[in-house]
């Protein structure tokens, strides 16, 4: 029987570890804040931005965001992180990627206060996670291995195959699985636009994690039986829904569940995983930079 790992579930329960630590640091007098900040008119931009601050809301988090026209110009928006940096009731800053062309991505990374960067991709913070000294570990990669830890699934000796290479998942989820201790010591291969016979390496993987933004390239015949998967992918594809799209993975499900011991939906997925970190690294922040303790799940 295959299981069909619930991304929902999973989150809550992490929510509401945190939301117990949210209630500590209140309690002490500290208010965690998180403000996030959209350069873009893009519908799923908008869409994943305002589901973050929802969730900080139902948890006490204090939520502030700013929106800054796509057509304004870099310094605008180096200005408002500047800003976020030296107020002391945000404890964690996110900025919504995808950026506009003309802004310079790794300048903006570079240019938020790293005790403030809840996303984990500042370079200090990127150097930390490889060093195997993490201070916050990039909320997708971090979620998947809860989820894994969650399902029993261990990741000891196992091969793993990470197909992306990406700042926000790949590379930092094969970072995760290769440092020691729980939730790593894995064999990690890394795939990418460029790996020859993609297929070849994940039938000899015992875990797969997709995370390439193709629709459904991972089907049945790529995966041995008994594999463990994760689907990162987030796809909007043509659909005769009331919405003209629908959300699709990197997986097909339907045949991938076939050989799967255990794998996740989309959405519902991993997903939830993500938006249950980024709360993580917020309460996480405000401890760190308020020096009040709190016990994180
Ligand atoms: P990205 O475009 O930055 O990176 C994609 C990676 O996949 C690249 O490294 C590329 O080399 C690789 N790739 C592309 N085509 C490939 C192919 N045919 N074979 C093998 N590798 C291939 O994307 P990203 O930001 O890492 O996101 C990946 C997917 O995950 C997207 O669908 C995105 O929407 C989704 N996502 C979901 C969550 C979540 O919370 N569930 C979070 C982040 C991203």
């Amino acid at each position: 029987m295959t299981t069909v790992i619930d991304g929902n579930e999973i989150g809550d329960q992490i929510t509401e570890g945190v939301a117990a630590c949210t209630d500590t640091l209140v309690s002490e007098g500290v208010t965690p804040g998180l403000a996030t900040v959209l350069m873009s008119d893009d519908g799923a931009s908008e869409t994943y931005v305002s589901m973050k601050q929802r969730a900080c809301n139902e948890i006490g988090i204090e939520g502030f965001h700013h929106q800054i026209s796509a057509d304004e110009s870099a310094e605008a928006l180096f200005s408002t992180i500047d800003e976020l940096n030296a107020d002391p009731a945000v404890h964690g800053i996110l900025v919504q990627m995808p950026l506009p062309d003309h802004v310079p991505k790794r300048d903006v990374l570079e240019r938020i206060d790293p005790m403030k960067d809840v996303d984990g991709f500042h370079p200090e913070n990127v150097g930390r996670l490889v060093a195997g000294n993490a201070r916050y570990k990039p909320c997708t990669p971090h979620g998947i291995q809860k989820m894994l830890a969650e399902t029993g699934v261990v990741t000891e000796g196992k091969d793993v195959v990470v197909v992306g290479r990406s700042d926000i998942v790949g590379k930092p989820m094969a970072n995760l699985l290769i440092q020691y201790g729980p939730g790593g010591n894995a064999t990690t291969t890394v795939c990418h636009s460029r790996t020859d016979d993609l297929a070849d390496k994940t039938r000899n993987a015992d875990i797969v994690i997709a995370a390439a933004g193709v629709p459904e390239m991972i089907d049945g015949s790529m995966l041995s039986a008994g594999t463990t998967v994760i689907d990162v992918g987030i796809n909007r594809v043509d659909a005769d829904t009331e919405k003209g799209y629908e959300l699709v993975g990197d997986v097909d499900f339907e045949s991938a569940k076939e050989k799967a011991d255990a794998i996740t939906p989309v959405p519902g997925g991993v997903g939830p995983l993500t938006i249950a970190m980024l709360l993580y690294n917020t309460v996480k922040a405000a401890s760190l930079q308020s020096g009040v303790d709190i016990r994180l799940p």
